[in-house]
């Protein structure tokens, strides 16, 4: 099953490609397998998925030190600062980082373990009250501060749409979200790319790679439904 899914998946994200004359070499697919058992991974891993996106530190960690080591791991959750420590030299990109506090804490970290660390900005840009990220407004002035950091490398920005039952209503988010990166871009500071827009998910992903996204991060719709019953009962971190 997770093989058909990620074949339609794949084929979806080339069709929204060739719909906006597109290269879907541009997008980046992340099969986000949080809640999943990773004898289900193992599947995706068999049928080509390179790249795991979780939203806990310590799933990611367990997954991670069972799993092959060619696996990019993205941290796409809200992440507490008391965690960063565990997780600064194991992943490939933070999706989520919203604060100032936050970047400092991974600069701190990362400056010990003598590693680099890439990160994108995340931006609540429907403005909803019950997210993270920073909002439109804001993103600039953090940008500017998180770009001085030494250790942390900002690479674009990345947003999570509200749940709708039709897609097209997010159009206008991740045009938005375009929008800025273009505006960030231009202002052409130090240690800060634009180059990854990480936006869309099973819902509306189609609409967010006709908007310019360059990850998206799939889960339902490869893995099928989370069941969060017991779920995270033997966290310890
Ligand atoms: C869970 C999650 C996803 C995947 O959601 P699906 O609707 O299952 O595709 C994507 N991004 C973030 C930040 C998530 O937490």
């Amino acid at each position: 099953m997770i093989r058909e899914n990620l074949e339609q998946t794949r084929k979806n994200i080339e069709e929204a490609c060739s719909r906006v004359r597109r290269d879907s070499g541009e997008v980046q697919l992340i099969a986000v397998s949080k809640t999943k058992p990773v004898s289900m991974l193992q599947e995706a891993y068999a049928a080509g998925v390179r790249d795991f996106g979780e939203n806990k530190v310590q799933e990611l960690l367990e997954k991670q030190e069972v799993l092959p080591k060619d696996i990019r791991w993205h941290m796409i959750g809200h992440l507490q600062r008391n965690k960063v420590k565990y997780l600064v030299d194991k992943v490939y990109l933070i999706h989520s980082v919203d604060s100032l506090r936050l970047a400092q804490e991974i600069q701190k970290e990362a400056e010990k373990k003598q590693v680099e660390v890439n990160i994108l900005v995340e931006v609540n840009v429907a403005g909803e009250e019950s997210k993270f990220g920073s909002t439109a407004e804001e993103a600039l002035q953090l940008i500017r501060k998180i770009a001085l950091l030494p250790a942390v490398h900002i690479q674009g920005l990345m947003t999570v749409a509200p749940y709708v039952e039709d897609p097209e209503e997010n159009r206008r988010i991740f045009a938005d979200l375009k929008q800025l990166a273009v505006d960030i871009m231009r202002k052409n500071i130090d240690n800060v790319n634009m180059n990854v827009l990480s936006m869309g998910m099973t819902g509306d992903y189609q609409v967010a790679v006709e908007e310019g996204a360059t990850c998206v991060r799939v889960g339902t719709g490869i893995f099928g439904e989370r069941d969060y019953v017991n779920h995270h009962k033997g966290e310890t971190i």
